[in-house]
């Protein structure tokens, strides 16, 4: 099998409802497809989404450049040999992590199909089919938020993360009290700042909610000002956005830094870097996610088959972005949150069908 083409397709993401979070709201995303193609049959499909230019130090632009720089090199390489793809995109260049995980993801999907798999059972198999996810509960009241976080444990959701941030820390104090108070035995409840605090107020929210059981993530803008507060917080510390490597998410486990992770699959360069982190994680018993900021059907597959393959016991789950997609790339089997959880999609690769035309022409094509 040998790689023919790359194909790179661009579309607006519209939503169906508002999401917000400390560092900006979400509306509407450009996600970029990657389409490859081979001389057999089978085509391979990845996806990049960030939510914006401001969340995320990649976007739209930047990725669909350093695909521009990735594609020419992919022509004539066995996509089943991921070993030797990552050695073609390391030496064209150096960070582009969201081009480079769309291309591990589409690779990921042609060997499935080469050879008849799920990528789940090329992982190892899946450990949980349905997946459990976790659900946003977005800034707002108290109120607001403790209504939110009642229906949505009666929806069947056991994994809750509250949005904090970009306020006054009192505010934040008021809606954490309120929705602990709804949180149901069994019910994991986690506060994600997104970078919003200092760590002063990090630790002012930890101490002043220290008798509410809560796992606290992204506190801080950088790593270092996360170690800074971890001795000081009364809460497990979770990492997110500053664990961007496998070699940060070593040390941050290694010194006691990080309690768990929030994992972005397109952030540490696809399924082969995640499956990394899967396994290290599983021999430290470190908690993490496996999802993805933003994305489409190709994102979503992508994170929930990387998901089941997760160690129940340590799976903070695979959050997707469905509830505020108005349509699926693939309305059969595009993964979708049925009582708190998703299936794994059951056909060869990410298990997904996308019609001809779907993402109309590519705005680049490099063979
Ligand atoms: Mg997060």
């Amino acid at each position: 099998m040998k790689i023919t083409e790359v194909r790179v397709y661009s579309k607006q993401l519209p939503m169906a409802s508002g999401y917000n979070m400390s560092s900006a709201a979400v509306g509407d995303p450009e996600t970029t497809i990657v389409q490859i193609v081979t001389n057999t049959a089978h085509i391979g499909w990845g996806e990049i989404c960030p939510t914006g230019p401001l969340p995320q130090s990649e976007h739209a632009g930047s990725i669909q450049a350093d695909l521009a720089l990735l594609g020419p090199a992919l022509i004539g390489l066995d996509p089943r040999r991921l070993g030797l793809v990552h050695d073609a995109t390391t030496s064209t260049m150096d960070g582009g992590h969201g081009a480079k995980s769309a291309v591990d993801i589409a690779c990921w999907d042609l060997m499935g199909k080469a050879y008849g798999e799920r990528i789940c059972d090329l992982l190892g198999g899946a450990r949980m089919d349905p997946v459990s996810t976790y659900y946003v509960v977005p800034i707002g009241t108290p109120d607001d938020s403790a209504t939110l976080a009642q229906n949505l444990q009666n929806a069947g959701h056991t994994k809750l993360q509250l949005k904090a941030g970009g306020r006054h820390i009192d505010q934040d104090i008021a809606v954490i009290q309120a929705v602990t108070e709804t949180i149901r035995p069994g019910v994991d409840l986690f506060v994600d700042c997104n970078r919003g605090w200092t760590v002063g107020e990090a630790i002012q929210v930890s101490q002043a909610c220290a008798h509410l059981k809560l796992a606290i993530e992204q506190p801080c803008a950088t790593y270092a000002e996360c170690a800074i507060a971890r001795p000081h917080l009364r809460h497990p510390l979770l990492l997110d956005e500053c664990a961007d490597s496998l070699a940060t998410i070593a040390t941050a486990i290694g010194t006691g830094v990080a309690d768990g992770f929030g994992m972005k699959l397109t952030r540490v360069g696809g399924i082969s870097a995640m499956r990394a982190i899967r396994d290290l994680c599983e021999a430290t018993n470190t908690p993490t996610s496996c999802d993805d900021s933003w994305g489409g059907d190709i994102i979503a597959a992508a994170c929930v088959h990387v998901g089941a393959t997760l160690n129940p016991n340590l799976s903070r789950g695979a959050w997707i972005s469905d509830p505020y997609q108005v349509a699926h790339y693939d309305e059969k089997h595009g993964p979708r949150i049925v009582n708190g959880t998703i299936a794994v999609p059951p056909g060869p690769g990410l298990g997904i069908t996308i019609p001809s035309g779907y993402f109309g022409s590519p705005i680049a094509s490099y063979s």
